[in-house]
C-alpha cells in the first residue's frame, strides 16, 4: 500500500478520496468505479432473499479511518456508522499510536461454543460422568452432522459439561449444559454449530435420560479472544494547557472510574463499541452477536466494568490493552453477498478471521483512547459539534455548499439547534 497517496485524506473531495484509495492500492479499479457510481447498496433481489417482507435498503454512511499500523502493517479501516466524529477519532488515535510503532495484537485461538441444554436430569453427577465417558463419540457425531467443516480443517474439538444450579435463589429448577468447542475456521459458525447441536442432542438425551431443551451456539465467545495493545509516549499526549503526563494520568484515572462504576463503564465501553461495531457492520458481520458477547465479557467479574486497561510503564509511557470475545467471520452470512462488505474486506487486504479479530480489538482500543483523551481534556463536544452542525444544516434543508455555510454560522450561534439552522438557512435564501 502506498500511503503517501492518502495524506491529508480528510481534506480531499469525495471524488479525490475514492481516487486516492485506488492509487494507494487499497481498492481495485472496479471498486473505484463502484464507489464513484454510488453502487454500494444491496441489490433489491438480494435483499428480498435475505429477510422476510423486504421493502428496500436502510443505508449508513461508509467511511475509512486512516493511520492504522497493526502488527507493523499499514491498514485503511472501513467503517459503517451514522455517528459523527467516530471515524476522525479513530484516525486521530491511530496517528498517536502510529508515531510509537502502532498496535500489536494477539489472537491465540478461535473456537466457538455450542450448547445442548438438558432438563429433567435426575442424577446430575451421573449424567456428567456418562457424557464425559462418551466424549469422543459425541465429538464424532457432531463432526458427522457437519462434515464439510472437518474437510476444511475445522470441526468439534473439545467438550465440557456444566451443571446449572439456581444461584439466584428464586427457586428455579436445575439444568445440565453440554458445551462443545468447535473450530469454525473462517466462519462465525452459527449455522455450523446449530446443525451440530441438533445432530448430537438425541445421543446426549440417550446418555443422560434428560430432555434437550436448547440446541444452539453460545454467542459468548470466550474461546475466541482477541487482544490489542499500544504504547504511547506521554509527551505525544500534550494538549492545550495539559502536559502529556497530565493527560496520561487522567486517562488512567478515567479508566479506573470505569472499572469501579458501572454507570461510567457503560458509556466508556459504548465508546469502544463505536469503533468495533462500525467495522463489524462494514465487514458484514453480526453486530448483535458481538455486542451481546462483549458486554457479557465486561461483566465477567460479577460487575460490569471497563473493557480497556490503561497503565503507566517504567518509562512513563501510557500503555493500553483491550481484550474482546469476537464471534465474527470472513465468510458466510452477509459477508460474501453485500457489495459494501466485499469492499470492506478488500480494503483490509482480505484478513483471515483471526486477523480481523485483531483489527477489531485495535479499532476498539484506538476509539477508547481518542474518546477518553478528549473527555479528560477539552471535553467531547468540541469535536462532535462540527459534524453535528452539518447534520442540523442538512435536517434544516440545506443543499450542496449551503451545508458548510449554515454549519459555520451555526457554530457561532448562541444555540446550536434545528431552529437556529433553519433561521440561518432562510437568511441565505
Ligand atoms: P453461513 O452458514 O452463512 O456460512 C458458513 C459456511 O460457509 C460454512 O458452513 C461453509 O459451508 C462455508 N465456508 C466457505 N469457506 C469456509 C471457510 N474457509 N471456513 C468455514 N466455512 C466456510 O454462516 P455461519 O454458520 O458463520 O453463520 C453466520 C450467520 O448466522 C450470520 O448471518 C448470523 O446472523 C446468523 N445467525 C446468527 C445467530 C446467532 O445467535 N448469532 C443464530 C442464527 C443465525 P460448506 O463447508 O458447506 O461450504
Amino acid at each position: 500500500m502506498d500511503t503517501s497517496k492518502l495524506s491529508k485524506f480528510y481534506r480531499k473531495t469525495l471524488h479525490e478520496k475514492i481516487e486516492s484509495l485506488y492509487k494507494a492500492g487499497v481498492i481495485t479499479e472496479a471498486e473505484q468505479t463502484l464507489l464513484l457510481e454510488g453502487r454500494l447498496d444491496l441489490p433489491a433481489d438480494t435483499g428480498d432473499n435475505m429477510i422476510e417482507n423486504y421493502l428496500g435498503n436502510f443505508s449508513l454512511p461508509f467511511g475509512a479511518a486512516m493511520n492504522f499500523v497493526i502488527n507493523g502493517q499499514e491498514k485503511v479501516i472501513p467503517m459503517a456508522i451514522e455517528e459523527p466524529s467516530v471515524v476522525a477519532a479513530a484516525s486521530f488515535a491511530a496517528k498517536l499510536a502510529g508515531s510509537a510503532g502502532g498496535f500489536e495484537t494477539t489472537v491465540t485461538k478461535r473456537d466457538m461454543i455450542g450448547q445442548v441444554t438438558l432438563k429433567g436430569i435426575i442424577d446430575y453427577d451421573g449424567a456428567e460422568r456418562a457424557i464425559m465417558n462418551s466424549k469422543q463419540a459425541i465429538l464424532d457425531r457432531a463432526n458427522e452432522a457437519h462434515p464439510s467443516i472437518v474437510k476444511r480443517g475445522g470441526g468439534a474439538r473439545d467438550l465440557e459439561v456444566r451443571q446449572l444450579h439456581d444461584e439466584s435463589q428464586v427457586n428455579l429448577p436445575s439444568f445440565l449444559s453440554v458445551h462443545v468447542h468447535v473450530d469454525t475456521q473462517e466462519a462465525m459458525g452459527a449455522n455450523i454449530i446449530n446443525t451440530m447441536m441438533e445432530g448430537i442432542a438425541p445421543y446426549i438425551e440417550e446418555l443422560t435420560g434428560g430432555t434437550a431443551l436448547l440446541r444452539i451456539l453460545s454467542n459468548y465467545a470466550t474461546e475466541s479472544l482477541a487482544t490489542a495493545r499500544c504504547t504511547i509516549p506521554a509527551h505525544t499526549l500534550k494538549t492545550g494547557h495539559f502536559s502529556g503526563e497530565d493527560v496520561r494520568d487522567r486517562i488512567i484515572e478515567a479508566t479506573q472510574v470505569a472499572t469501579i462504576d458501572p454507570y461510567r463503564a457503560v458509556t466508556h465501553n459504548k465508546g469502544i463499541m463505536n469503533g468495533v461495531d462500525a467495522v463489524v457492520t462494514a465487514t458484514g458481520n453480526d453486530w448483535r452477536a458481538v455486542e451481546a458477547s462483549v458486554h457479557a465479557f465486561a461483566s465477567r467479574s460479577g460487575q460490569y466494568r471497563s473493557l480497556t486497561q490503561w497503565e503507566k510503564n517504567d518509562a512513563g509511557d501510557l500503555v493500553g490493552r483491550l481484550t474482546l470475545p469476537l464471534p465474527i467471520g470472513t465468510v458466510g452470512g452477509a459477508i460474501s453477498i453485500h457489495p459494501a462488505a466485499k469492499l470492506a474486506h478488500q480494503m483490509l487486504g482480505h484478513p483471515n478471521a483471526m486477523e480481523l479479530s485483531g483489527i477489531l480489538a485495535t479499532v476498539g482500543l484506538a476509539q477508547n483512547l481518542a474518546a477518553v483523551r478528549a473527555l479528560v481534556t477539552d471535553g467531547i463536544q468540541k469535536g462532535h459539534m462540527g459534524l453535528h452542525a452539518r447534520s442540523l444544516a442538512i435536517s434544516a434543508g440545506a443543499k450542496g455548499p449551503e451545508v458548510q455555510h449554515v454549519a459555520d454560522q451555526l457554530k457561532k450561534a448562541p444555540h446550536m439547534n434545528l431552529e437556529a439552522a433553519r433561521t440561518i438557512l432562510n437568511s441565505l435564501n
